[in-house]
């Protein structure tokens, strides 16, 4: 289990840093760690909670969050974690879903109003029976009434608890729609940050600088979990993403790792003082959570000293990782695939009208199978049907190449592909091909219904220098040089921010609606 896991490397590595905040300038050894954790398990026993219970964390990164998310794995409660961004409908329909009981929130944070938000919402939600707010009384209250409970109380939870016991709903981005909340058990996302940083080569001596929010998998597993449990340290550098934060916490913290989606990576790059961060104590870190960009790949090794970076594919469903590329890879690989499956998983492409396993260099959806299925979405059998057959294959919904020696490129969302005049047009190639453009900082390509040909290409574009121009015929002109006469984009439109979700990706589905009230 989680708690036994982190228990293992408090006693390897007491002494050595585990948490550090750097807002607060706030940190942790394990042995601290390890005590602040008994206390807030000991806190939520008093309040009731017991193995299966539904605790609810609604709050930007912090080390609070750390705090719950081990010390509900510790008590066999199940931990469900909350999108900061959530307004509330979509929080009332949330803790309504998972029903949960004690809910851990913040305050406020820059625009959001956590506590008034909560309020408005309580009525509607009769099993929510308790709010702790990190950093007010109610925090303190959840400790001291855990001061009451006797320490012997953790080892009696330990034993009622199996490594498949579900610990945690994390919810989906949301990025096609609806976020859906995927079940998951400490068998599958320990054994998937384990994985994870041992791939990276993870010791006691990495430092890991974690700009990715906690509620989502790659902050809490690929992140947390993954680093406890080879004695490394998480370095949180600010509640929510902000570049200057972020290699300003690599640069004061000496961090040896940074993990990022692409546009985070990019926003870093594009900062107009970059050179002066000292960045020479990176190794590696991880990219992922949408299509990695490989020009930005390539500036991430050469530019950011992340000469060993890695590209991790998965989804929340799957604990997330799949893939993975290693250190050992060669350049070309760990730029432009997604490296090759994970140990204890399979993969395998299907044509997602048959389900036929198709020869390899062929798209088709890609399935993955193993220890990192979810156990399903919570109380939602029909929809996990839909997604986990019979033979508990997970069927992605992406879109992937595997190459002879196994490596896998991902081409993009089946729901993303462009159907143009009959010919099936994978946005992620035209925005692989854009990022080379000298203007470009940031590309986006979606289909808009167009009455001749079903659909037409269109490009959203931000550009490197904001007060730059970039026209449509300049576009075009650039992508007849190398791109099929059908993929240049028909449309463009320059833009200085896409529209995102919190985890950091690109809502397609709310830019192709706009974009097609515009053309479409
Ligand atoms: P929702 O399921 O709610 O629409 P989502 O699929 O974006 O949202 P996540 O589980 O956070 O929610 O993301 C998983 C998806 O992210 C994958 O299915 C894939 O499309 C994309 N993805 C993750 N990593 C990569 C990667 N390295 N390259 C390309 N795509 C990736
Ligand atoms: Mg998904």
């Amino acid at each position: 289990t989680i708690g036994a896991d982190l228990a293992r490397t408090i006693a390897r590595f007491g002494d050595r840093e585990a948490l550090v905040e750097v807002a607060g300038d706030r940190r942790w050894t394990y042995a601290e760690l390890g005590r602040a954790v008994d206390e807030v398990a000991l806190g939520l026993l008093a309040k009731g909670v017991r193995k299966g219970d539904r605790v609810g964390i609604w709050a930007p990164n912090c080390a609070e969050w750390v705090l719950v998310q081990y010390a509900t794995a510790r008590i066999g409660a199940i931990l469900v974690n909350v999108n900061p961004a959530y307004r509330v409908h979509e929080l009332a329909y949330v803790l309504q879903q998972a029903g949960v009981t004690v809910l851990v929130s913040a305050v406020a944070h820059k625009t959001s109003d956590y506590r008034r938000m909560i309020e408005q919402v309580r009525a509607d939600c009769p099993a929510l029976r308790d709010v702790v707010y990190i950093g007010d009384r109610t925090w303190g209250g959840l400790l001291a009434a855990g001061a009451a409970v006797p320490h012997t109380r953790l080892a009696e939870c330990e034993k009622t608890l199996t490594t498949d016991d579900p610990v945690n709903i994390q919810y989906t981005s949301g990025t096609t729609g609806f976020p859906k909340g995927a079940t998951l058990s400490h068998h599958n996302i320990l054994n998937n940050g384990y994985w994870v940083a041992e791939t990276l080569g993870y010791t006691e001596h990495d430092r890991v600088c974690l700009p990715v929010p906690f509620y989502h998998c790659f902050g809490m597993v690929m992140g947390n979990l993954g680093i406890t449990s080879h004695g490394a340290c998480i370095v949180i550098p600010a509640p929510a993403f902000e570049p200057a934060a972020t290699l300003r916490a690599v640069q004061d913290e000496r961090c040896t790792s940074l993990y990022g989606v692409p546009t985070m990576f990019i926003a870093e790059l594009n900062l107009p003082d970059f050179a002066d961060y000292d960045l020479a104590s990176l190794r590696t870190g991880i990219m992922a959570g949408s299509p990695c960009p490989e020009e930005v790949m390539k500036r991430v090794v050469s530019e950011m000293h992340m000469a060993e970076v890695s590209i991790c594919y998965g989804m929340t469903e799957t604990s997330p990782v799949s893939t993975q590329t290693r250190r050992d890879d060669d350049l070309e690989h760990r730029t432009a695939t997604v490296g090759r499956v994970l140990p204890h998983i399979e993969v395998k492409v299907v044509d997602p009208s048959s389900g036929v396993t198709v020869p390899r260099g062929t798209p088709g959806e890609l399935c993955t199978r193993g220890y990192s299925v979810m156990l399903g979405y919570w109380e939602d059998p029909e929809r996990t049907a839909e997604v986990i057959d019979r033979a508990r294959w997970m069927h992605t919904g992406d879109l992937a190449v595997m190459n002879d020696d196994g490596y896998v490129r991902i081409v993009g969302r089946i729901k993303d592909m462009i159907i143009r005049g009959g010919e099936n047009v994978y946005p992620r190639e035209i925005e692989e091909f854009l990022y080379s453009h000298p203007k470009i900082a940031d590309v986006q390509v979606v289909g808009v219904p167009d009455e001749k040909y079903g659909e037409e290409i269109a490009a959203c574009v931000i550009l490197r220098d904001p007060a730059d121009t970039l026209t449509r015929d300049e576009l075009a002109r650039y992508c007849r040089s190398r791109l099929a006469h059908y993929k240049v984009p028909r449309y463009l439109e320059i833009t200085d921010a896409f529209p995102m979700t919190v985890s950091g990706k690109v809502r397609k589905i709310e830019l192709r609606e706009r974009l097609a009230a515009r053309w479409g």
